[in-house]
Parts: structure tokens; C-alpha cells; sequence
């Protein structure tokens, strides 16, 4: 957060006047009742919307009230509100600058409604749906994941209404707000790709994806690097299972049984050394990284095609960048029939959570895997098998969100990156539309380990440089 003093304190006194104006502007219409802030330090509009957003717990399935609460707060402000589908656990709506039916092509900003479980509200320092406004940050579940960047979306769009009305733009501009993405994006994008693909028009897709990290740079540490997702790795789901006949005592072991079998394959599964193979993505990400290095750094990383073996061992030694550069195979379940603890099970079985990078094949990936277990009595099963989503383009819509980073953040670097989970991106990337993921604002690695888990937390400060991100990038669409 020391980064931006400087920037705060350049600001003219005629642009300090003008943030108060708009600041108390606004005070009169913010509630009075605030945790943790005095009467004399009420938080911008955005802070109070992220907190009120927050309130209505929206745990995937249970999205409907918190959209229909994000949705009329569009609907008030003068944006066109097109709701998809009215369910209380699937709630998708569209709020733009102009009536989805005049066709227009579109820029949609993407984001989703519904958070993960709390947990234990024992665990948080605020309770999880509260909401709490502290310490400068916007405390609670979905605080960063994703009502953060609804929030940042909603407020951006609502400066371009009046522009929208006086002009003829020449695109819309719409946020998209969907349920069910994290459980897999069924009840949310995949039905609008599915159903209202043609009427939501988008020529171009922002969700989440990347954010602000600093640490990169090894010699500059404190410049952020904003990773805007291009592509993503894709889900395979498989299991190995073993089965005999009938079951047997514990007292005699049999060369075979089904736990053994699976136990054994699942071993020589997880000890098989992933090989690292370098995205196209990736390497231009380490490449571009590498013009900011210097001496070793940045031979190797200007270079890393050739240099990228050599490096294994370390490359593989930290998760992160060890998932960016290989196939993982995750155990995630090992289950047996239920028996006696002397009993031998009928049956055993062992699931693996594969994430795959976007250029390898399942096929290939399969064959390597039946070739580890093929000295075990066991079978493959594929449980689920997502379709690979094509890489988005670092082409002109790219570029803008390069382009309205790096104003707002100006002594930053920004790049594309490939996204190692997966997201409501892909669903768009395989109809063809370009997808960019970016949540604009710089997360300490603090914040980065709230999401999904207790305490996450949104900097207020953050807030308001994601709307200047979003309008600056609305700003380079509407004029290109
Ligand atoms: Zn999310």
C-alpha cells in the first residue's frame, strides 16, 4: 500500500477539492450505523455497497437475493436490467447502457454472485456476513471473491449512463452477473453461452482471473505485476478402482487385494515426476518478466525454453509456478467398500483432481497415466473431462485492459498469464469470444489466502482504483 502514497500525495489541491465534493456528495445518503467507523469517516459508495452486497449471504445456490439487491441497485441508476433466468439458485441478469434488444455489440464485464461456505464464523475476527467496514477494508465472505469486482464493475458502468444517453455509443456495455461459479459455472454462464448467447452479443469478456502481485520482479520488488488471464487449464477428473470377486480375512493377505492394488497405483501416480512443459502463454509471461531481470534472472528467463529444463527441480519446488509448468494429478478421495478393519474390501477406489495444461491432449495425458498404473489390478474411469476453451488473443481488447492498468498503475508491468484453476471465462473462450480475467487491484499475499478461506478482506483503497480501472478501460473501448 506504500506504493500509492506517492501518488496521493501529487494530487493537486483542485482534484482533493473535487474528491470532497463527491465524497460528501454522497454522505448524505449513506446509513449512519457503521461497524467499526466513526460518524466522521463514513466510506464511500463503494465501500458501503460492497458492505451491504456482502450482508446477503449468496453460498452457491442461494444467489437469488443478493442479485435481485445487486440488480435493483442497477435498475435505480439508469441501467437497462434484462434478468435471464429468476431462480433462487440460479439468478443471472444483465444491467447495461442500452436494451439488450437494440442488438448492439457488447463489452461485458463478468462477474459472479454466489461466494463459498464461511466455515466456522468462530474462526473470523467479524462475523463472515457482516460486512464490517475496519481498518480500511471491507470484511467478510466474498468480500474479494467476486463481490469486490461486481462492485468495481456496477460503479464504473453507472458514470457512462448519462454518455449513453446523450450519445449514440457505438457499443454496449453491460455487467453480467451469474450464480453457481463455484461449483462449475452450470447454473450461471453455462446456461447463458447456452440460451442467451445471441441476445448478451459480446464481442469481449472481462471476469476474474489474474490480480496485482508484487514480489516478481526480484530487484524491484515493490513493482506489481497484473496477470490478465488469457487461457486457463482444464478439469479431468479420473479415478482408479479396484475390484475381486469376494472378500477375504485380514490374518491372510493375498499377493492382491483392492486396497493394495489402488493404494499401490495411487503411489506411483503421485510419485511420477511431473514433466514441464512450457505454454506458449507461460513463456512469453517469464520472457516478459525477464526484460524487467537482470544478469542471471534474466538470461534464463529471456531464454526459458532452453533454460526451463535445467531449472526443473526448483521450478517444481513452489506449487504455484509448478502447476503453471506441468499436468498435476491431485488425490483428492480414497474410499473402500465399508467392513470390518479385518475384513478385506471388495472394492477400493482412488480419484485424482488432473488440471491440464491447455496444449496437451487427454488422450496423451491418459496414455501416460495407464501406462504408471499398468503393473496394478486396477481400471481407469474418467469421471469428468472438460473441453479445452481456445486461448484468448492479446490482441486490441487486450490491450485496452493492458492499456487502463497500467494508467492507473503506472509504475507497474502488466501481463498475460495463464490461469490455473478454472473460471466462467472458458465457457465463453469456447464460443469464440475472447476472455480477459483480472481483478484490478494488488493483493498482498494475505488477502491472496483470505479467499475461500476466514477473513477475507477488501482494501476500500483498492476499491475506488478498480473503478478508475474499469472506466478508463470503458473510456479506450467506447473510442477506439
Ligand atoms: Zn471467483
Amino acid at each position: 500500500m506504500h506504493l500509492f502514497s506517492g501518488a496521493c500525495e501529487s494530487r493537486t489541491p483542485f482534484l482533493h477539492l473535487l474528491f470532497w465534493i463527491f465524497y460528501l456528495g454522497f454522505s448524505w445518503a449513506l446509513p449512519t450505523a457503521l461497524h467499526g467507523h466513526s460518524a466522521d469517516e463514513t466510506p464511500p459508495e463503494a465501500a458501503m455497497l460492497l458492505s451491504q452486497y456482502v450482508q446477503i449471504p449468496s453460498v452457491t445456490g442461494q444467489e437469488k437475493e443478493a442479485g435481485e439487491f445487486l440488480a435493483r441497485y442497477c435498475q435505480d441508476r439508469g441501467l437497462h436490467l434484462r434478468v435471464f433466468t429468476d431462480e433462487p439458485d440460479s439468478y443471472n441478469f444483465a444491467a447495461s447502457l442500452y436494451p439488450l434488444d437494440e442488438g448492439r455489440p457488447n463489452i461485458v464485464l463478468l462477474t459472479h454472485i454466489d461466494v463459498v461456505p464461511a466455515g466456522d464464523p468462530e474462526d473470523w475476527t467479524y462475523p463472515p456476513f457482516s460486512g464490517t467496514i475496519a481498518g480500511g477494508k471491507v470484511w467478510g465472505r466474498g468480500a474479494i471473491d467476486n463481490k469486490a469486482m461486481g462492485v468495481m464493475q456496477v460503479m464504473s458502468l453507472l458514470r457512462f449512463v448519462d454518455l449513453a444517453a446523450e450519445q449514440d455509443l457505438p457499443y454496449n456495455v453491460s455487467v453480467l452477473a451469474v450464480s453457481g461459479e463455484e461449483t462449475g459455472g452450470y447454473t450461471g454462464a453455462g446456461i447463458i453461452v447456452k440460451h442467451f448467447l445471441e441476445e448478451l452479443n459480446p464481442v469481449v469478456v472481462y471476469g476474474e482471473g489474474g490480480a496485482g502481485l508484487t514480489g516478481i520482479i526480484s530487484h524491484r520488488p515493490g513493482i506489481p505485476v497484473f496477470g490478465i488471464s488469457v487461457s486457463q487449464k482444464r478439469v479431468l477428473w479420473i479415478a482408479i478402482e479396484s475390484e475381486v470377486a469376494s472378500s477375504g480375512h485380514g490374518a491372510v493377505p493375498r499377493a492382491q487385494y483392492p486396497s493394495r492394488e489402488v493404494a499401490k497405483a495411487a503411489t506411483a501416480l503421485l510419485e511420477a515426476r511431473p514433466k514441464i512443459s512450457l505454454s506458449p502463454t507461460v513463456k512469453s509471461a517469464l520472457r516478459e518478466i525477464g526484460r524487467h531481470e537482470r544478469g542471471v534472472r534474466r538470461l534464463v528467463l529471456r531464454n526459458i525454453g532452453f533454460f526451463g529444463p535445467v531449472f526443473g527441480p526448483t521450478l517444481r519446488g513452489d506449487p504455484l509456478i509448478a502447476a503453471m509448468l506441468a499436468n498435476t494429478l491431485t488425490l483428492t478421495s480414497i474410499t473402500s467398500t465399508p467392513g470390518a478393519y479385518n475384513q478385506l474390501p471388495a472394492k477400493a477406489r482412488a480419484v485424482f483432481d488432473c488440471r491440464l495444461l491447455p496444449e496437451t491432449s487427454d488422450e496423451r495425458f491418459l496414455a501416460h497415466v495407464e501406462n504408471i498404473i499398468s503393473p496394478f489390478d486396477v481400471s481407469l474411469q474418467i469421471i469428468r473431462n472438460t473441453p479445452a476453451a481456445p486461448v484468448s488473443e492479446t490482441g486490441p481488447y487486450y490491450r485496452a485492459l493492458e492499456e487502463a492498468v497500467l494508467t492507473v498503475y503506472p509504475v507497474a508491468m502488466a501481463l498475460p498469464l495463464m490461469f490455473v484453476a478454472t473460471n466462467d471465462n472458458r465457457f465463453f473462450r469456447r464460443q469464440g469470444i475472447p476472455a480477459y480475467g483480472l481483478l484490478p487491484a494488488i493483493m498482498p499475499e494475505e488477502l491472496i489466502e483470505s479467499i475461500h478461506s476466514v477473513d477475507e478482506r477488501f482494501p476500500v483503497e483498492f476499491l475506488e482504483k478498480g473503478i478508475e480501472t474499469y472506466t478508463h478501460l470503458i473510456n479506450l473501448l467506447l473510442n477506439k
